[in-house]
């Protein structure tokens, strides 16, 4: 990285990020310029930064190029723009895809996550000019999710960054701001699983294993996987799952499967694939009167779920959960601090 910095003020930055110039194409290793923060936003040094399975559906199927991806960070803040008051240079930070204003209808309400002033950003740009702080050659560069964190230094809105203890690993928390606290969340704050009961999850990634520990850490007593993968059952076992399934070695659809073994259907099923398809079979999948089907999923085709509307009218709930229904400021430094005190486990 070089940068023409003067003492207090920060200045441009050059330093190395993989772009991506078109969709589904190699990222390329660029020199990228790097504006200095804007008010409220800060400029942080990335430390460590994982691939979600977001990134890669947005890489293959969204229009907005040359983009930066990456939005499961943790870093430590390089300078801050005007009226920054809760962070200086040196903090250690997550960097969340979905921010928190504090003041908006949804950060005021108990009941949602989604804030309608630093919510996830679609366009690639910042929330607060519709801008980039990127560019390659004079070129600009579209961010994602207001995060772009596959870059050596980023500028992000101060409320879509928080704060977090300086003894944390920054290699291990980056999970916490996305993927594990998503899944995690998902099973505690949408469907508050109780203990004593069976739960199915679809897709056994990062998210679908971070909602077995959490419905693991509710007691509770059947956690089903389904997945494609075999490699799979290993690692999920370490994290609660407790019977496997393959859809591939079965001659039945799996949720026939799934409701022989569950004596009619699990209490909870969670889509973590995003694959609209596995959503109606998931829905197939719980049982009638109370059974919850929670879909975290980002689908890249067929963006439209189909159900027979008895499965409504019998009971049962869909419903979507976006970083877990947490509150990033709010909820993340907790989050942190259950994964310090040997609460959660991250691999
Ligand atoms: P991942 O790719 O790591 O894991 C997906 C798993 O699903 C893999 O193990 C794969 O083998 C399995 N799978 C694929 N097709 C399958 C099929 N037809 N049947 C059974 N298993 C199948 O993904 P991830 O990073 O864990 O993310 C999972 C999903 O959640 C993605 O759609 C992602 O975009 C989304 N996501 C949502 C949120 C949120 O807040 N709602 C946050 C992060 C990720
Ligand atoms: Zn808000």
């Amino acid at each position: 990285m070089s940068s023409s910095s003067s003492i207090d003020q920060p200045n441009v930055i050059t330093c190395k990020a993989m772009v991506a110039w078109e969709a589904g194409k190699d990222l390329v290793m660029e020199e990228v310029e790097v504006s200095p923060p804007q008010p409220l936003e800060i400029r942080v040094k990335v430390i460590c930064t994982s691939l979600c399975r977001t990134d890669i559906t947005a890489w293959e199927s969204q229009a907005i190029f040359p983009r930066i991806f990456g939005h499961e960070a943790s870093g430590i803040v390089e300078s801050v723009g005007e009226g920054v008051t809760e962070f200086v240079k040196g903090d250690h930070v997550l960097t969340v895809f979905t921010g928190e204003c504090k003041t908006c209808k949804h950060c005021e309400s108990k009941k949602s996550n989604m804030c309608q002033v630093l919510g996830l950003e679609r366009r690639g740009v910042m929330h607060s000019d519709q801008g980039t702080r990127f560019s390659v050659k004079g070129k600009p560069v579209y961010h994602y999710c207001a995060v772009s964190s596959f870059s050596e230094y980023t500028v992000v809105h101060s409320g879509c960054a928080v704060k977090v203890s300086p003894q944390a690993p920054l290699e291990k928390i980056c999970l916490l701001s996305c993927g594990v606290a998503a899944g995690l969340g998902a099973a505690w704050n949408v469907a508050d699983i109780s203990e004593g009961s069976i739960v199915v999850i679809f897709g056994l990634g990062t998210v679908g294993l971070g909602v077995a520990q959490g419905a693991k850490l509710r007691g509770a007593s059947q956690i089903i996987g389904v997945d494609i993968n075999p490699e799979k059952y290993e690692k999920a076992k370490c994290f609660g799952v407790t019977d496997f399934l393959n859809p591939n070695e079965y001659n039945e659809p799996i949720q026939q499967v799934i409701k022989r073994i569950s004596g009619g259907g699990t209490d909870y099923s969670f889509e973590c694939i995003g694959n609209t398809g596995m959503v109606t079979t998931a829905l197939q999948s719980c049982c009638d009167g109370w059974g919850l089907t929670v879909t975290l999923g980002v689908p890249k085709t067929n963006p439209e779920i189909a159900s027979h509307y008895s499965a409504f009218l019998s009971g049962k709930t869909l419903k979507g959960s976006l970083f877990g229904g947490w509150k990033p400021k709010s909820d993340l430094p907790s989050l942190v601090n259950k994964y310090m005190n040997r609460n959660i486990q991250q691999a």
